[in-house]
């Protein structure tokens, strides 16, 4: 508001130059204190942006973006619903060992139509009271119910690729109409940077994926056996290991032709994943070859485990255009290391020694007959 324009307006409340001059001083003091109350507000969005600027992996990203400075923002409850079609964000967090069921603040949706509910008429921040019937989902794990609420559609090249959910319990803090330049600056701060994120994970994931059977390749095999060979040695946890190789492949590609040896090798691989769990590593090791870490499991646990792949392939049925049906068996191979027994020597065992006991069980199930599964033990070191 310009001055002229405030002493017109004002002209007609106070008279005399001293009230007046009173007046415009109070109206000034209030434009001051907006200002710096704007300026204090664009500090806190401007300090939370650089944050998440600077962060590039997925997992630390979405644990910043839940977990703002509550207090500072004044923000009650915060969700994030991420578009995740091919479960490829959710997988990721699960490969760093996220517990995905810890985090019920963070929702994925499949189909942009889940999203897009929420944008129906732009796709700008929505602001307003708390409207229990289209709002509740969107905060499941709410300590309790918002009064108003702020959504900010997250969007990338014209596409709704996400949302994010923030709650008052007051019923005046978020208010339809009001202007909402920082939320719209904090949605495309918060859109590039997961964009930014999932990309340099899907750059990661190609180098240490094998593109015929969509598993992990032996480049990562071989980096997480270290890793996993080190807690177990730090937390004296048991680790298994499973090499299992594919009976009388050559068979199989003499029989039916090459491509569709590579048909069975994809669905072995989906099979074998099938009875591990999330956490577990599985990666195409070679050819018609596997590896497999399992974690926290005892000899007993990692034979159970080898003995459903074992069945699962044998029952599966391979049905290819073109020829008659028929099916395949695998070899597995399964040794333990257990780092509380050995005493100090274990502290020294490498993981390629791991994946060599199991690989001699390997020969002991293929040299036994095949469709087998056979264990070293628990490791003995001397
Ligand atoms: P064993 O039971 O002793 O393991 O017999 P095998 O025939 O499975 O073993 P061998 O090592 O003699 O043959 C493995 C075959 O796997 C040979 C190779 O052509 C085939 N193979 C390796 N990689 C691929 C692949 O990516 N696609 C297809 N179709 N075949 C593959
Ligand atoms: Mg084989
Ligand atoms: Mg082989």
């Amino acid at each position: 508001m310009s001055a002229p324009f405030m002493l017109e307006r004002i002209g007609g409340m106070a008279k005399d130059p001293i009230s007046e001059n009173k007046i415009l001083r109070h109206r000034l003091d209030e434009f001051i204190a907006e200002a710096r109350k704007n300026e204090r507000k664009m500090r806190r969005f401007q300090s939370l942006e650089l944050k998440l600027i600077g962060l590039s992996s997925v997992q630390d990203l979405i644990e910043a973006i839940l977990a703002p400075d509550y207090a500072t923002f004044r923000w009650d409850e915060v969700s994030l619903i991420l578009l995740d079609p091919e479960y490829e964000i959710q997988r990721a967090l699960e490969e760093e060992n996220v517990d995905l069921s810890s985090m019920p603040h963070l929702m994925f949706a499949s189909d942009s139509d889940d999203l897009s509910t929420h944008y129906q008429m732009s796709l700008f921040p929505t602001l307003g009271a708390y409207r229990a019937r289209q709002h509740a989902q969107l905060f499941p794990a709410r300590r309790r119910a918002p009064g108003s609420v702020a959504l900010l559609p997250l969007v990338r090249q014209g596409k709704l690729i996400g949302s994010l959910n923030i709650g008052s319990y007051s019923a005046e803090r978020f208010v339809r109409g009001v202007r909402t330049d920082f939320f719209e600056h904090l949605s495309a701060i918060v859109s590039i940077c997961l964009e930014n994120a999932v990309n340099i994970e899907r750059l990661k994931r190609q180098g240490l994926t094998d593109t015929l059977t969509a598993i992990n390749n032996r480049r990562f095999f071989d980096q997480r056996l270290e890793e996993e060979v080190g807690l177990a040695k730090r937390n004296k946890r048991l680790l298994s290991c499973m090499l299992l190789d594919v009976d009388l492949f050559k068979k199989v590609n003499d029989t039916y032709g090459h491509p569709v040896g590579d048909l069975v090798l994809r669905d072995v691989a989906a099979l074998i994943r099938a009875q591990m769990r999330g956490s577990d590593v599985l990666s195409r090791y070679g050819g018609e070859e596997f590896a497999a870490l399992l974690s926290q499991a005892s000899e007993e646990e990692a034979l159970e485990v080898a003995e459903r792949i074992r069945e699962s392939i044998e029952q599966h049925i391979f049905s290819v255009d073109g020829h008659a049906d028929f099916s395949v068996t695998i070899s597995i191979g399964v040794t333990t290391f257990n780092p509380a027994q050995n005493g100090e020597a274990a502290m020294g065992v490498p993981g390629e020694y791991l994946v060599g006991q199991a690989d001699k069980a390997l020969y002991d199930a293929k040299a036994n007959g095949r469709n087998r599964v056979e264990s070293s033990g628990e490791l003995v070191i001397t």
